[in-house]
């Protein structure tokens, strides 16, 4: 684990415990956008003693210590969350509504917009979280076919 996460939890007060440490790692190294649920199932099959219950009171520890981001990815699956680490450089997400697919972009133009907002608004900016939703190429083909070929009813 990189020494500026210690340094910054230190100055959180946020203790890393063994089970916030197998967390956060798994977020991490993941690089993925995890609900919950799935987090739970890969933790418990590191340590089976992990209940439900601490896994989803870790991940609040978690976001409120500034480690993790709780996504809410347009609400393609309702009210379900997904963590990703902090560690990554601010980006951008692309959602596909059908399959769930997410994609980030990293672009500069990101970086230029929050510029662009702080100088007019006079805001400092402390995050920007911004999400595109539509449809993946995959699933832009598959609605094309569906609609070509109306269900025989
Ligand atoms: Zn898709
Ligand atoms: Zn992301």
């Amino acid at each position: 684990m990189p020494a500026g996460i210690q340094e910054s939890l230190k100055q959180r007060g946020v203790r890393l415990t063994r089970q916030r440490r197998l967390l956060l790692d798994l977020i991490d190294s993941s690089g993925l956008h995890l609900d919950a649920e799935s987090l739970y199932q890969m933790a418990k099959e590191r340590d089976a003693r992990l209940n439900r219950v601490t896994v989803y009171r870790t991940l609040k520890l978690l976001k409120e210590g500034g480690l993790v981001d709780e996504l809410d990815l347009a609400h393609f699956q309702g009210d379900q969350h997904y963590y990703e680490t902090r560690l990554k450089k601010e980006h951008a997400h692309i959602i596909c509504l059908r399959c769930g697919r997410v994609e980030e972009f990293f672009g500069e133009e990101l970086q230029q917009l929050r510029a662009q907002v702080g100088s007019q608004f006079g805001f400092e900016i402390l995050f920007a979280r911004t999400e595109i939703g539509g449809y993946c190429p995959h699933c832009r083909a598959l609605r094309e076919q569906e609609e070509a070929t109306p269900a025989a009813s």
